[in-house]
């Protein structure tokens, strides 16, 4: 075998995604999903859909789509841009960031993809660690850089940042594209949205995949001024000209259109979580403080490793990672409220 393949198995590490076990039955508290379903509206706009027309390509620019998440957002069909999950819309990010002669920043505790989109693409990264509160300094992002992305709230801590600190960072590297990504801003964060009109440097991405509860559709879309906006458009162009099905593309509008539906489910999720703390801290568990639809609490006396083989064995699943700083926390996403009560139920039992 040539060998430039064999190095892609060897040096390449990609990303490990959360068990999706075929097993009905187990509680699911690994990978961040809502446990609330999808809009009915979206599924039945699903179903309508669904007939000869699926022989069809679908929009290619996903109009209507992109005019419904402008509308929201009070922005122009051309400052939005879609693609088949934030996963995908990132991967052009950092397709896009190829081109940049300065490093790419971002906190050394935060979402795995970044790492692995880095080594995949080769664009020169730098770390930047968090405190020993797992809170993101924004002094340390104050040297050369030709961008710079940060989750907010971050994955996997919770822990989000102030509108105010996302304009500092914004204001503060004119030169720099500073990309905010907002997978959970909904369950009690602040978005950078606003920002928009007043930043040129500023990427805000979301997906519909945690508050819409479409991690089975995947998509994501991306909100920035037009010329940034059309940057990506030029990647995606070059890459798949049809990146959303005619499905995605009609659920996803139905989605965004209603609100009922997402304000319920998420301030459900939100009280939820905040009861989970609660329970969680009275089992002597140190609880990071969560504006996410998941919180990442550790224990005082048993290690991460112990814990989520124990909830395993009870049909409870719950994630870990390996990097060693984080390695005893447990990430565990937030269920319905019998979940919830079935995974403290659970703990009580263990310890
Ligand atoms: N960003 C962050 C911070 C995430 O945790 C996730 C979910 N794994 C994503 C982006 C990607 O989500 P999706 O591709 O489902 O939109």
């Amino acid at each position: 075998m040539s060998r430039y393949w064999s190095d892609i198995v060897s040096k390449l590490q990609p990303y490990v995604a959360g068990e999706q076990p075929r097993i009905p039955g187990l509680v699911k508290l690994n990978t961040n999903e809502n446990p609330y379903g999808p809009s009915p509206r979206a599924l039945e706009a699903i179903g309508q859909a669904t007939d000869d027309r699926l022989r069809l390509y679908p929009d290619p620019s996903a109009t209507e789509l992109r005019e419904t998440i402008a509308a929201r957002h009070a922005l122009t069909a051309d400052e939005v841009f879609v693609g088949n999950g934030s996963d995908e819309v990132l991967a052009h990010v950092f397709q896009a960031l190829l081109k940049h002669d300065l490093p790419l920043l971002y906190p050394d505790v935060t979402y795995s993809f970044y790492p692995t989109y880095s080594l995949l693409y080769g664009i020169e990264a730098i770390e930047i660690p968090v405190d020993d509160r797992f809170q993101i300094r924004l002094a340390d992002y104050d040297r050369p850089c030709g961008a710079i992305i940060i989750p907010n709230p971050n994955a996997p801590t919770g822990i989000g940042l102030p509108l105010a600190d996302i304009e500092a960072l914004v204001a503060t590297h004119p030169d720099a594209v500073v990309v905010i990504d907002e997978a959970y801003v909904d369950f009690g964060g602040e978005s950078a949205i606003p920002l928009i009109s007043r930043y040129p440097n500023l990427l805000v991405i979301q997906t519909l995949s945690k508050s819409r509860s479409f991690a089975g559709l995947r998509v994501g879309f991306a909100l920035g001024q037009r010329e940034l906006i059309e940057a990506l458009v030029r990647v995606k162009d070059s890459f798949n000209s049809y990146p959303l099905d005619r499905l995605a593309q009609v659920a996803a509008t139905a989605a965004i259109q209603d609100e009922a539906w997402f304000e319920t489910c998420r301030k459900k999720l939100i009280a939820s979580r905040d009861h989970l703390v609660t329970e969680l801290e009275a089992l002597d568990f140190e609880v990071l403080p969560s504006q996410a639809n998941f919180i990442f609490a550790r224990h005082e006396s048993r290690s991460g490793a112990a814990l989520l083989a124990a909830l395993r064995e009870r049909d409870i699943l719950v994630r870990l990672f390996a990097k060693p700083r984080i390695a005893d926390f447990l990430r565990i996403s937030i269920g319905t409220d019998e979940e919830c009560a079935g995974l403290v139920a659970a703990l009580k039992a263990i310890l």
